[in-house]
């Protein structure tokens, strides 16, 4: 795979009214290939995409799919590195409600084989900063790095953002331009960070606002995007030359709004409003993550118009997509018939990406 964007599909296991229906199962994989068969039209030939990923077994059974740890090591451990050599990472997931993107992105982090990408991903960050001030104490001599982590964590919801460490501000925040450092929210909280336990608490308060926030609207929280941000800093002092340099990466993780179409959940009024704008933000960053992606393959100039500003989520994205940046993205599918045709426009999504 020569683009910037490294993709992975993850299928998960059915659910209750899946199975109640007695759902049929419509997706194999053989190694990187996901493979879909029209369940309305059984003699066409089942559609085929190529992956860097792609997560399931032959057998529909619950301990067979890929595991947290699994995915998190091909995906998570990799991006962890780019940013620590001073790229901007962004990893996001992609899928219809109830695919398993939250489960993907959060998992049950509480939990120790259950957490998702994000507890995962912090977890090592702090294990690798403490490893490495141990390091710094042994050999002072040549200088040292010491390390800062700031975290945000807002949501999008209709073009407009919130602050979901700071739920009592329930206004909308400004989005603004720097004149430097790119698109950014004003006054969105971002607190310094000590220990995975202090990120962990974030994670929990910020998770229940969301849920809070969704319920306010009288909407789920699966109608907006989920952005969990954070600033890592490496300040390295040279003992020789007394000179102090930095490298600042900013990782983006992204809980994508629900991919379902408007049309079929029969929405009307403000629903359908919101499903208009849940659809230009997630067909906006389609356009942008394969307008990079073939500009990554020379198919584009670097400079050719990129749509970053057609959504708040890409403009804000823009540093984490394009440029000194790292992207990854989890399609999350169902593997049950009844949800062929989004799970089709899924893999479709996914495979424009690469
Ligand atoms: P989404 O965020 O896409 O709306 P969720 O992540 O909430 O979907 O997943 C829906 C349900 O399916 C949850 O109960 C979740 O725990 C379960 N689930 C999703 N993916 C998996 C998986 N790979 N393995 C086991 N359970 C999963």
């Amino acid at each position: 795979n020569m683009s910037s964007v490294k993709v992975a599909v993850r299928v998960r296991p059915f659910n209750t009214r899946e199975k109640e229906r007695k759902g049929k199962c419509i997706i194999q994989m053989n190694g990187k290939t996901t493979v879909i068969s029209n369940p309305k039209q059984p003699k066409e030939n089942p559609k085929s995409f190529n992956f860097d990923h792609s997560y399931w077994s032959h057998k529909v059974t619950d301990d067979q799919f890929a595991s947290q740890k699994q995915v998190y090591n091909d995906l998570g451990v990799e991006m962890l590195q780019h940013a620590f050599d001073g790229y901007n990472v962004c990893i996001f997931a992609y899928g219809q409600t109830g695919a398993g993107k939250s489960y993907t992105m959060m998992g049950k982090h509480d939990s120790t084989d259950q957490g998702g990408i994000i507890p995962q991903m912090c977890q090592e960050m702090f294990a690798r900063i403490s490893e490495s001030t141990e390091n710094n104490n042994l050999n002072d001599s040549e200088g040292s790095v010491t390390f800062s982590v700031e975290v945000s964590y807002m949501e999008i919801y209709c073009e407009q953002v919130r602050d979901l460490l700071n739920p009592k501000n329930n206004k909308n925040l400004r989005v603004r331009e720097h004149p430097l450092l790119g698109p950014y929210v004003e006054d969105l909280s971002k607190l310094a960070v000590q220990s995975f336990s202090d990120i962990n608490n974030l994670m929990d308060e910020g998770n229940k606002a969301r849920t809070v926030a969704a319920t306010n609207m009288n909407a789920t929280s699966s109608r907006s995007h989920g952005v969990f941000n954070i600033v890592f800093t490496q300040k390295r002092h040279d003992v020789s030359t007394n000179l102090e340099t930095e490298k600042v990466s900013k990782i983006s993780l992204v809980d994508l709004a629900g991919s379902e179409r408007a049309e079929s959940t029969g929405a009307t009024g403000k629903r359908l409003k919101e499903g208009a704008n849940i659809n230009k933000s997630l067909t906006t960053l389609g356009k942008v993550i394969s307008a990079l992606a073939d500009q990554a393959k020379s198919k584009k100039k670097r400079g050719d118009y990129i749509p970053y500003r057609d959504s708040v989520l890409t403009w804000l994205l823009k540093e984490n997509l394009g440029g000194n940046s790292k992207t990854a993205m989890i399609a999350a599918i169902s593997p049950a018939d009844i949800n062929y045709d989004e799970s089709l426009s899924t893999l479709r999504y996914a495979d424009r990406a690469k």
